[in-house]
C-alpha cells in the first residue's frame, strides 16, 4: 500500500505473501520503505534527472550511439525511472526489432532522452 500523505514518514507497506496468493503462510513479514537521498556506500535505486544529470547522461547517449553492436535496454541501461511492466514489454519489444531487423540494432530501441 502506497502512503502519500506528508505526515507518514514512509512511502509504503509491503506484504510480500499477497504477491504469491497461491501459496500458504503461518506468518507474514512487512516492511515499511523510507525514502531518502541516496549516501556514500548505498546503492542509488533512482535515476535522477536534473540538469547536471542530464547532461552527463546525454554524454553517455552519444558514446552509447557511437558504439556499434551494443544495444543498451532496461533501468540500468536508459538512465530512466521504469516499473516492471515497461521494463518487460520494452526487453519483448527490442527483442522482436532484433528479429524483424536482422540483428541490426541502434544503441536504443527506446531513446532514454
Ligand atoms: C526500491 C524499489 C522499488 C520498486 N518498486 C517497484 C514496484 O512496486 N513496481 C514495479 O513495477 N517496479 C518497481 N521497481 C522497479 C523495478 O525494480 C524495475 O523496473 C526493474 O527491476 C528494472 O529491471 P531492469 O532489468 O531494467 O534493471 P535491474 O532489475 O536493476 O537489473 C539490472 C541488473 O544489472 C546488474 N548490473 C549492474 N551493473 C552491472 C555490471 N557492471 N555488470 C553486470 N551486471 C550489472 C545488476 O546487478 C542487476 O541485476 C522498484 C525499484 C526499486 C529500486
Amino acid at each position: 500500500m502506497n502512503y502519500g500523505d506528508r505526515d507518514v514518514p514512509f512511502t509504503r507497506i509491503t506484504e510480500h505473501k499477497h504477491f504469491s496468493p497461491w501459496e500458504s503462510h503461518q506468518g507474514s513479514v512487512c516492511y515499511r520503505e523510507f525514502s531518502r537521498q541516496a549516501e556514500p556506500g548505498d546503492t542509488p535505486y533512482y535515476p535522477i534527472r536534473l540538469v547536471e544529470e542530464k547532461s552527463l547522461l546525454e554524454q553517455y547517449v552519444d558514446l552509447a550511439n557511437a558504439t556499434p553492436g551494443v544495444t543498451f535496454v532496461g533501468r540500468l541501461g536508459t538512465y530512466r525511472y521504469l516499473d516492471m511492466d515497461v521494463t518487460i514489454r520494452e526487453a519483448l519489444e527490442t527483442v522482436a526489432a532484433f528479429d524483424r531487423d536482422g540483428g541490426a540494432m541502434p544503441a536504443f530501441v527506446k531513446s532514454p532522452i
